[in-house]
């Protein structure tokens, strides 16, 4: 069933708007309980931000990242020849060859969800009822389907300063403009100190870009652990990345395609040839009707949802980035099938909704973060300082032990427990192998592991985290 472009059904039991992570995932779900459901797409290709300019082709990146650090670590295992220790990265035959990828990857959605059953609909949709959604398509014609549900999975998008606030502003770009450069930049200002700010900054650094950060604060991630924090951006430091601390943007003088000069409220003037803005998110609810029909957004614009990703106005449900809560993909997805589960899946899962606590997360920093539960000062809060005992391991992977001092990356691995049972309820760790460490953890924490289960774990040797079950 290719895209349609008029109602296949008189009326459908649920319509998903986005066809992103939560989109997908929860209209092919409901599909398959037998359901009749609609998915209205906007952008004509589905997956998403995470499929198109979110962690597929950012991942990529990071990996071609991680292969000049080996290049350069494979020195010091004695590898010889020309080219060695000296990484030439040809970003502009490597962005088509990732671009091909993400277009074989849309047409894998595409045929996944033609498989389930659901039926496509490229357009712009609508909410003018709770039964009923309005697709615009690209050539402005338009029609309704009626439906007994709706849910809203329309992702956001990158927030960028106004030039009535910035002068010079929208000379920069936004992450969707780093997955569009056609060439490597030569000196980049990144502004911006959360995930996206740390991430493509370490991509174009570690691929030899000359890069500049400007953060409000001292550390980049404040949202996170402070030793996470602490280790990261004195590493980013360490490895020649230019931190202005303590800075606002004034304004941006040149012209697009042309070097730039950030100046900044410390009276400090950068030339750079591309500036990347990566302050933030929101939600894509304008042009959607849904405060016209009483559903509440809040200040961000983020659509208020109950536990059950029911919006204010009954049959109306949000989920993913658009409901502003755990900002990841795996989120999306959990809570879209979750939500199909309970209301197509019957009796078993009546109750099935996506619990929001204890989340994995991953920052794709070099090097990487892996991270679940609460910080230390939020459970210093929770808890109360006498109920918290911390275990900390700062160490070298062995990995390093044959590179130059200079290469070595910090490892730092910490545990968080709570009570006289020690309970886990946070692990923060940063070092080589942190991203693929984290998941089986974070399933000891989920099913509340504590200190004690995680010292007769047998460690795995020789890894990194050996070291979280050795801890004393
Ligand atoms: P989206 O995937 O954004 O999908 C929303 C869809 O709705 C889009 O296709 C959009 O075109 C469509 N739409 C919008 N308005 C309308 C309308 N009116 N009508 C019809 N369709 C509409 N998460 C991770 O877990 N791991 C990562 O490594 C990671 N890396 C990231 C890197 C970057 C640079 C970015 C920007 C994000 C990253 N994320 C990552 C976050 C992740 O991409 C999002 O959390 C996830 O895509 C959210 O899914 P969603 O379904 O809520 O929204
Ligand atoms: P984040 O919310 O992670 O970070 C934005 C950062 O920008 C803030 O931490 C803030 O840092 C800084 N900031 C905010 N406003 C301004 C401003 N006006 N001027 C200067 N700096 C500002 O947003 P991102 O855009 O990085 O990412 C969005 C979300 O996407 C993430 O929260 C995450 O959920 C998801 N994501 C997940 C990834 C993963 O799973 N690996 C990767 C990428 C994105 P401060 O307060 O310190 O100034």
């Amino acid at each position: 069933m290719p895209p349609v472009d008029k109602p296949g059904y008189e009326k459908y039991d649920i319509v998903f708007i986005g066809g992103g992570s939560g989109g997908v995932a929860g209209s092919r779900r409901a599909a398959s309980y037998g359901a009749r459901v609609a998915l209205i797409e906007i952008s004509e290709k589905l997956g998403g931000t995470c499929v198109n300019v979110g962690c597929v082709p950012k991942k990529i990146m990071w990996h071609a990242a991680d292969i000049a650090d080996k290049i350069r670590h494979a020195e010091g295992y004695q590898f010889k020849g020309p080219g060695i220790g000296a990484p030439q990265f040809d970003w502009s035959t490597f962005k088509p060859q990732r671009d091909a990828y993400i277009h074989r990857l849309n047409g894998i959605y595409d045929k996944n969800v033609e498989k389930e059953g659901v039926e496509l609909h490229y357009g712009a949709a609508r909410v003018l009822s709770p039964t009923e959604v309005q697709v615009t398509r690209n050539d402005g014609t338009k029609y309704t389907l009626k439906t007994d549900k709706v849910c809203v999975a329309t992702g956001g998008r990158p927030t960028i300063p106004r030039d009535e606030d910035i002068p010079g502003a929208s000379l920069g770009i936004n992450s969707d403009g780093f997955f569009d450069l056609a060439a490597q930049p030569k000196r980049v200002a990144v502004v911006g100190a959360g995930y996206i700010a740390v991430e493509l900054a370490g991509v174009f650094h570690t691929l030899g870009s000359e890069v500049h950060m400007f953060i409000r604060g001292e550390t980049v991630l404040r949202t996170f652990d402070p030793t996470l924090q602490e280790v990261l951006t004195g590493w980013m430091k360490h490895t020649g990345i230019n931190f202005h601390h303590g800075t606002h943007i004034k304004r941006v003088d040149g012209k697009p395609g042309q070097p730039l000069t950030v100046h900044t409220d410390k009276g400090e003037a950068v030339e750079v040839d591309t500036l990347l803005w990566a302050i933030g998110r929101h939600a894509n609810t304008e042009d959607l009707g849904l405060e016209e029909l009483g559903v509440e957004l809040d200040k961000k614009g983020d659509v208020v949802v109950d536990e059950w990703q029911q919006s204010r106005v009954p049959g109306i449900y949000a989920l993913g980035d658009v409901a502003g809560k755990a900002l990841l993909t795996p989120v999306a997805i959990a809570a879209g099938r979750r939500l199909s589960n309970r209301l197509f899946g019957g009796e078993k899962f009546k109750k099935d909704k996506l619990d929001y606590n204890d989340i994995p997360t991953v920052v794709f920093s070099h090097p990487p973060i892996g991270t679940v539960g609460l910080t230390e000062p939020e459970a210093r809060k929770k808890y109360g300082d006498a109920n918290i005992k911390i275990y900390k391991s700062s160490f070298r992977a062995l990995y390093f032990s044959m590179i130059p001092e200079e290469h070595k990356e910090p490892s730092t691995y910490k545990l968080i427990c709570a009570g006289p049972e020690e309970r886990v309820v946070g692990i923060h760790i940063i070092g080589l192998g942190s991203d693929e460490a984290m998941q089986g953890f974070a399933v000891a924490v989920k099913m509340g592991a504590r200190k004690e289960d995680l010292d007769n774990t047998v460690a795995i040797h020789p890894t990194s985290g050996e070291e979280l079950v050795t801890l004393r």
